[in-house]
């Protein structure tokens, strides 16, 4: 499916990611703490400082022990991606779909790993915590949302970030576009909140047995999206691209309609002028 028709059919599916344990395999936070031995000071912290702060923490803890950018970059690059995720961005893009992530790692994270893969350019909007190179050239990592503004509000989210909240942004900033089926897909609580904005036409694919699966099996009446789990890279992706396949067929069909109806309206015309001569 890639001539034009089915790109400006496939440009109506929005398509969300969440990044952690989603795109990739484990969690990026957790794997720059262990692999760069800081697991020990992470774990103690804990239970001081909200996550998010904590990840800043361990930033400067790294950049004191003569950790560089750099370093962090290059070990980065070796977080493992499944080459069937790989292959299912690649082909959503591909066919015309917009694809967005949500996520409450960090840019340099998530910028440094899409990059090193080659699909940073597969995606149109990269929802995240704020990052960037202090002077003394250490990185930091900033809230998604200020905490000098008031409180999101939600209970379900960590006070840093609402996924549901960036849902609803995503949903208005590209409604004046027409109509949109979305797809999200997440495994973290945030997820589920996510989860809860989606509408009738929309598609969830929460990863199996994960914190969202949980929440979905005991609230699943709040869920109106039709529900697709998956568990590893190579269920993500047959589940995916058989939902747009399926987009693709509907869209097809309407669209034979609409020249049916064109035809018979043509017909009509031709009778009626008939008629009056
Ligand atoms: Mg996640
Ligand atoms: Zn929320």
């Amino acid at each position: 499916m890639n001539d034009k028709r089915s790109v400006v059919a496939m440009a109506r599916v929005v398509i969300v990611f969440d990044f952690d344990k989603t795109i990739i395999d484990c969690d990026s936070d957790n794997w720059i703490v262990d692999e760069l031995g800081v697991t020990q000071l992470f774990t103690q912290l804990l239970r001081t400082l909200p996550w998010n702060s904590l990840m800043d923490r361990m930033l400067m803890e790294l950049h004191s022990q003569g950790k560089t950018i750099e370093d962090i970059a290059e070990c980065l690059k070796k977080v493992p991606l499944n080459p069937r995720i790989i292959s299912s961005i690649k082909s959503a893009h591909a066919s015309g779909c917009d694809l967005r992530i949500v996520s409450d790692a960090n840019a340099f994270f998530i910028e440094t790993i899409l990059k090193h893969h080659g699909l940073i350019n597969c995606f149109s909007e990269i929802n995240t915590n704020p990052s960037f190179i202090d002077r003394e050239g250490r990185l930091r990592i900033l809230q998604f949302h200020d905490l000098n503004s008031p409180p999101h509000g939600c209970n379900i989210c960590p006070p840093n970030m609402c996924k549901g909240l960036i849902m609803e942004k995503i949903r208005a900033s590209v409604s004046a576009e027409g109509n949109k089926r979305f797809i999200y897909l997440g495994d973290g609580t945030a997820d589920f909140c996510a989860s809860l904005k989606l509408e009738g036409g929309d598609f969830l694919m929460p990863r199996k047995d994960f914190p969202i699966w949980e929440k979905i099996c005991t609230n699943q009446r709040l869920i109106k999206a039709n529900i697709h789990e998956w568990s590893n890279g190579e269920d993500l992706e047959t589940t995916l691209l058989k939902l747009l396949n399926s987009f693709f067929l509907e869209e097809e069909k309407s669209s034979v309609r609409t020249d049916q109806l064109v035809e018979v309206d043509c017909k009509f015309l031709t009778s009626s002028i008939i008629t009056h001569a």
